[in-house]
């Protein structure tokens, strides 16, 4: 009955314009990440008067914008980004995608963009669609509620993160001059604005021959995020517990599906503590002096897992034993998630496509 409101939005309503130009497939020694795309996109367009139409497979190709557009103007826009993984058996699995479109979901509702499951409930849609009182008459320069939207999917191919199966630690930069995101700001939300800024930033990182920057944030630095991924400790901390910390989902982290998930795994192994917390620089330097640091590692869907290496922090080098420490905590939630995602280990986190 809910599902009423999802007319104009289902699969069956999908039109597909085949690619007559179909290119050679990519040697997949040679994947560069991001870089190649497939001969086909999908599009769903959506206006304040008729809500989402259609889907539409269609060849690969440019879009064209009215050059109003809000999304260039003030962007409002968002993104998100999963992996498709072919498996042992040749079947093509994706990875918990309900957390990415439960997040897509959120960063649409703060974006002002339409949102997909509010049409599936009615007594929102309704309630929403009576409180927009703005006309039409879009683009426009104004700056407000879009009148029309697309969703747009592309994808393509890439490679495996560790082709040689070892893991490369990375060095990060922590300049508290940086700010990624503030309290009451928007860096829970996958929004393009997020992430333009940070270029800079992180060509600076290289610049002082670091590869990534790890952002603190607020007077007492805490560890928030490093370059586009979540941050996990593994140490002794100082009752003397082993413990895994990554920073609490408190508005300026995005909440990453491979942070919940070694989250839950980490949890569902009881081996060790579990605790999302703030953690400020200093008892990260106390730590590493005090020789209680196992491992730091990132963790995302580009490469799962990353081990930290050393960190630059006021112009001194500090470095982190986290390959000295095999790293045998980031290599086992690697093995971990691989063998879910390559369908080596049945689970529901990796559901059939
Ligand atoms: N933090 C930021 C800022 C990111 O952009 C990403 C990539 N989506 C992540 C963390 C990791 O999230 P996920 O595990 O969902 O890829």
């Amino acid at each position: 009955g809910s599902l009423r409101f999802a007319s104009s939005f289902k699969a069956a309503g999908l039109t597909i314009e085949r690619n007559t130009e179909c290119k050679p497939k990519p040697e997949p020694s040679t994947l560069l990440f991001g870089k190649q795309f497939s001969d086909h996109m999908l599009t769903i367009n959506w206006s304040e008067k008729g809500g989402w139409e259609s889907p539409q497979i269609k060849p690969f190709q440019n879009l064209s914008l009215h050059p109003a557009s809000s999304a260039l103007h003030y962007s409002i826009e968002l993104f998100e980004g999963m992996k498709a993984y072919r498996g042992v058996d040749n079947h093509i699995r994706l990875f918990r995608p309900m957390l990415n479109m439960e997040r897509m979901h959120r960063s649409a509702d703060r974006s002002s963009l339409p949102t997909v499951y509010k049409r599936w409930i009615p007594s929102i849609d309704f309630k929403d669609t009576l409180s927009r009182s703005i006309g039409y008459e879009h683009p426009s320069l104004g700056v407000s509620r879009p009148g029309k939207a697309m969703i747009f999917v592309i994808i393509g191919p890439v490679g495996p993160y560790f082709s040689t199966g070892s893991f490369n630690p990375v060095s990060l930069l922590a300049d508290p001059a940086f700010v990624r995101a503030w309290k009451g700001g928007v860096g829970a939300y996958k929004m393009g604005g997020n992430y333009g800024p940070t270029i800079a930033v992180q060509n600076e990182a290289v610049k002082r021959g670091c590869q990534q920057v790890l952002w603190l944030y607020g007077q007492d630095e805490e560890i928030t995020e490093v370059g586009t991924m979540n941050l996990f400790i593994y140490w002794t901390n100082e009752k003397g517990e082993k413990e895994l910390v990554t920073p609490p989902l408190d508005g300026i982290i995005l909440p990453g599906v491979t942070r919940q998930s070694l989250l839950d795994l980490g949890r569902s192994w009881g081996e060790f503590k579990v605790t999302e917390r703030t953690m400020v620089m200093k008892e990260l330097l106390g730590a590493l002096d005090a020789g209680r640091v196992l491992e730091v590692f990132g963790a995302g869907t580009a490469c799962v897992v990353c081990p930290v290496g050393s960190l630059l922090y006021k112009g001194k080098t500090y470095q982190i034993p986290t390959m000295q420490n095999g790293p045998d905590l980031a290599k086992r939630f690697y093995k971990e998630l691989t063998d879910i995602q390559y369908g080596c280990t049945p689970s529901e986190w990796a559901p059939l496509v």
